[in-house]
């Protein structure tokens, strides 16, 4: 459930008219509201509340400081993916001990700035990895929390460019290397196992493959305490899938993720942490756009819109779904009529719907595109020489600016021209 509805005709976020932001911002712009992102949060707390947990929300899904702070005040853990996010995390004051450290390539600089800084754990992803960390911990005379990400090869069956825990894919260490892996571990100095790592990939919509990978890892504890490893959390990863189209069958909630997580791990005594992005951001977040011509085709229509693949590149690059809705209410039974929705960039990519029914647009008209909070304002570019659009937060009937606009001769400006070519 999400607080963009219409009401008097007209779309809101939260009490907010969406026809005001545009007025006051402009548009293309993307408006989250934080009575979603809080609720979103609170539904994975409270999924996990039979037991000690944390969650950690993944900060590349929508990384803006003024949402980081928001969902840190309310007591996440960050789940961070780069020096950059864990910088934007403690800039939202949130403490290291709550930032857990991800991905495949960090490089040395970055474990040393957030060793220097604070961290809660480090998650270890192959061993030329590992043996790095324990070189610096060592130096810097640490003992670094860490975990390892281990590979379940289950099918997460989702999208190829999202799904991360089949064996060909180029995360973490194959679960059936994990007690040799762990061994090494434990003589390095330096380094403190604490637990187990596993992220199977993104927009998950069926519970199964979670289950298939949360037993692997029970399996894996039990055979690491017998080794003689202590472990004491479990990082489940993230991946929960949002409804895109309304149409379609809702994937599990989080109530029911936290189910399997009980069933499937619940009696080792672990802390259980999870790294939740899209189901946190996703349906927080819509962009605004406006529409610049109803162009009539020869047997095709489009509405040409004033966002494009640079502000939102989900469409183009994942093939992904996005409900688009005008922003002043359809009266109910009112005509519709097929359209190309696209934008102003000159690839055949640019296209964010293809013949989707939509009431009459004029142009000038609002349009809302749904589900944009996560993996949309993080994933913009400049392309075209588009400035990136600004974001705003909506809290009740007050909304603010959190990303501004930037101007064209701000854009411009950080262009430099060699000497030798004045
Ligand atoms: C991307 C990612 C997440 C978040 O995934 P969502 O599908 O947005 O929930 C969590 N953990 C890791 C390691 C990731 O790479």
């Amino acid at each position: 459930m999400d607080h963009f509805l219409y009401r008097d005709g007209m779309l809101h976020a939260e009490d907010v008219p969406l026809s005001d932001i545009a007025r006051g911002v402009g548009t293309p712009a993307y408006v989250y509201s934080a009575a979603t992102l809080l609720r979103h949060f609170h539904l994975f707390d409270e999924a996990l509340a039979w037991g000690p947990h944390l969650v950690c929300y993944a900060v590349k899904a929508a990384s803006n400081v003024a949402i980081l702070k928001l969902l840190g005040d309310a007591g996440a853990g960050m789940d961070v993916v780069s020096e950059g996010e864990y910088r934007r995390a403690r800039a939202a004051g949130v403490p290291g001990d709550r930032i857990v450290f991800s991905g495949v390539g960090k490089t040395e600089a970055e474990m040393r700035y957030v060793l220097e800084n604070g961290i809660r754990q480090i998650n270890l992803e192959s061993e030329p990895e590992y043996r790095l960390l324990s070189k610096i911990a060592a130096e810097m005379g640490l003992d670094v929390p860490v975990t390892v990400r281990v590979n379940p090869d289950v099918d997460a069956k989702t999208h190829e460019k999202i799904a991360t825990g089949k064996s060909d894919n180029k995360f973490g260490i194959p679960i059936a290397r994990a007690r040799e892996v762990y061994a090494e571990l434990a003589s390095l100095p330096g380094l403190k196992v604490v637990g187990i790592d596993v992220h199977i990939g993104s927009q998950l919509t069926d519970l199964d493959p979670f289950r298939a990978a949360y037993r692997k890892v029970a399996d894996l504890t039990r055979a690491l305490r017998e080794d003689g490893h202590e472990i004491t959390r479990l990082d489940l990863g993230g991946g929960l899938g949002i409804p895109y189209a309304r149409s379609n069958l809702a994937p599990p909630v989080p109530m029911e993720y936290g189910q399997v997580i009980r069933e499937e791990v619940g009696d080792l005594g672990c802390e259980i942490e999870i790294e939740p992005g899209r189901l946190i951001a996703g349906n927080a977040g819509i962009l605004l756009t406006s529409t610049i011509f109803v162009k009539e085709g020869e047997g095709r229509d489009f509405l040409i819109v004033d966002a494009a693949m640079n502000d939102l590149i989900r469409p183009a690059m994942y093939g992904a779904h996005h409900d688009i809705v005008p922003v002043i209410e359809p009266t109910p039974g009112a005509d519709t009529r097929a359209f190309d929705i696209v934008g102003p960039i000159c690839e055949t990519g640019d296209t964010f719907a293809k013949g989707r029914d939509m009431p009459q647009v004029d142009a000038g008209d609002l349009i809302a595109f749904r589900s944009a909070g996560a993996y949309g304002a993080v994933m913009s570019s400049e392309y075209n020489s588009r400035p990136l659009i600004p974001e705003v937060l909506v809290q009740g009937d007050q909304y603010a600016v959190i990303r501004p606009r930037p101007t064209y001769d701000e854009m411009i400006s950080r262009d430099s021209v060699p000497h030798w070519l004045e």
